[in-house]
């Protein structure tokens, strides 16, 4: 089973990602978790993806598409995974179709998590991040039974540099112009499937979770 997550920055993609990753037991691949482990250990991918992720724009192309596309070919991406974050433009769309076609593979689901641009500040705002694990709380929708530090592995929480009011503005307005056409792309496909992702997040895994098994 290979299916991306499509939806705006906020949507909740990651967290119906990690669930989905769990109850099927496949990878969970996000490209923002990538290019953030980069940046803690100081590669020069890092260092470049920084000055783009920082301003709240897409990292080039020419940086993303090899970077995914080699970590799908791992062997524990035989058995599926789900992509979260990649693709977010028509050209990385395309770039992943023919890498899967040229293993005689394709993708069975895009699973847009629909959320107007109005709950996403609120969400965005809300978010911590671990800077250990990288796992995702919400101070009110999802909050740490630790406080400020990760129930996981203990480190500290922070508000994403990304994640306040002024790049998160930015970020909606390139998810509109460069991300947003995707959903057509995959409709046309047929593999489209939106959920509306305003519920609380058990109730957005159960209506996946529905899809997923029809
Ligand atoms: P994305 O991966 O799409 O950027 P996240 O999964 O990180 O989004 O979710 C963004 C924030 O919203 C996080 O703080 C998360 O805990 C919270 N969140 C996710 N899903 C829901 C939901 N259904 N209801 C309320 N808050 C949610
Ligand atoms: P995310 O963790 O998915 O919210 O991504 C955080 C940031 O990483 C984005 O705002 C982009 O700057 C960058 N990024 C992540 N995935 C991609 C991608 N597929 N293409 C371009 N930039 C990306």
């Amino acid at each position: 089973m290979k299916i991306v997550m499509l939806g705006a920055p906020g949507a909740g993609k990651g967290t119906q990602a990690k669930m989905i990753a769990a109850k099927y037991e496949i990878p969970h691949i996000s490209s923002g978790d990538i290019f953030r482990m980069n940046i803690k250990n100081g590669t020069e991918l890092g260092k470049k993806a920084k000055e783009y992720m920082d301003q709240g724009l897409l990292v080039p192309d020419e940086l993303t598409v090899d970077l995914v596309i080699d970590r799908l070919s791992q062997d524990d991406c035989k058995k599926g995974c789900i992509l979260d974050g990649f693709p977010r433009t028509i050209p990385q769309a395309e770039a992943l179709a023919a890498a899967l076609e040229a293993r005689g593979d394709r993708l069975d689901y895009a699973i847009n998590v629909d959320v107007p641009d109005e709950n996403i500040v609120a969400r965005m705002s809300g978010r911590r991040t671990c800077t250990g694990c990288g796992a995702t709380y919400h101070i009110i929708y999802n909050p740490s039974k630790t406080g400020d530090t990760c129930e996981t592995c203990g480190e500290t929480l922070i508000l994403r540099d990304d994640d306040k009011p002024e790049t998160v503005q930015k970020r909606l307005s390139v998810y509109h112009e460069q991300t947003q056409p995707l959903i057509d792309f995959y409709d046309g496909q047929k593999i489209l499937k939106t959920v509306d992702g305003t519920q609380d997040m058990n109730d957005v895994f159960a209506a996946i979770v529905r899809i997923l098994e029809a």
